[in-house]
């Protein structure tokens, strides 16, 4: 059952999407190499407090943490760490979500630490362009497949690849509502697109092969060939003027 949100409930999500989006923001100015991931994360924690908010993924499932932060060859899903230190020339994906009075926010960005590879700065720019593709593609009337179609098209031009495994998703009331938003498809497929609908898009895009695998640790989704992975998401709400990015500030 894909759920249908009102203007009023639209306007309520946009507590959850600033919060997330400031906090990602503050997360993005703390990067620098030395830092470990579980430090990203205490902050993380600290200004979901500070701000009001409850955090949307601690305990998701037996997730501990409040950020997802995945590292180069890690796609999702990575558990920050003490052990685990960005170092000059990584990259980190950090998806993060909270929610405000039972309304949810999720969004994810990937951060350069200092300088990259000229390829790997082109894997990021990629990446958080086909994002914009597929929120323009966020369209009343419009199918969900013309989302996945839109993202894969630019992915695929640039010579990457297109995550399988997960997809975007639902999101209001909770964290994963249907539909489903793959990151592939062919256009002209899938449900209809409604007003009213929340969609959290969110390619993850992979410099070699599309496969993954999950680490033994039971979360940490990794690429199959250990080439690099970036991951962008914002969550839209899809309205008669267009689609609208909650998860701004
Ligand atoms: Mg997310
Ligand atoms: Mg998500």
């Amino acid at each position: 059952m894909v759920s249908i949100k009102s203007p009023r409930e639209i306007e309520l999500m946009k507590a959850p999407g600033r919060i997330v989006a400031q906090i990602l923001r503050e997360m993005g100015e703390m990067l620098e190499p030395g830092i470990t991931t579980w430090d990203i994360d205490r902050f993380a924690e600290s200004r979901i407090k500070d701000l009001g908010a409850v955090s949307a993924f601690k305990g998701y499932h037996g997730f501990p943490a409040c950020v997802c932060i995945s590292v180069n060859e890690e796609v999702v899903h990575g558990i920050p760490s003490k052990k685990k230190k960005l170092g000059e020339g990584d990259i980190v994906g950090l998806d993060f979500g909270v929610h405000v009075d039972g309304w949810y926010g999720d969004s994810a960005r990937t951060f350069p630490i200092g300088k990259v590879s000229p390829e790997v700065r082109k894997l990021i720019e990629v990446t958080e362009k086909s994002l914009a593709l597929g929120i323009e593609a966020c369209r009343v009337g419009s199918r969900v497949f013309d989302i996945g179609h839109a993202v894969q098209s630019c992915v695929e031009a640039a010579g990457f690849s297109v995550v399988r495994e997960f997809v975007g998703h639902g999101i209001g009331r909770a964290l994963h509502e249907d539909p489903q938003v793959p990151n592939f498809g062919s256009p002209g497929k899938g449900a209809v697109i409604k007003e009213g609908m929340v969609l959290a898009i969110e390619p993850m895009v992979n410099m070699g092969s599309h496969r993954v695998a999950v680490l033994d640790d039971g979360w940490t989704a990794v690429t199959q060939d250990r080439k690099w992975s970036a991951h962008f998401e914002h969550t839209i709400a899809v309205t008669v003027a267009g689609p609208v990015i909650l998860t701004s500030e």
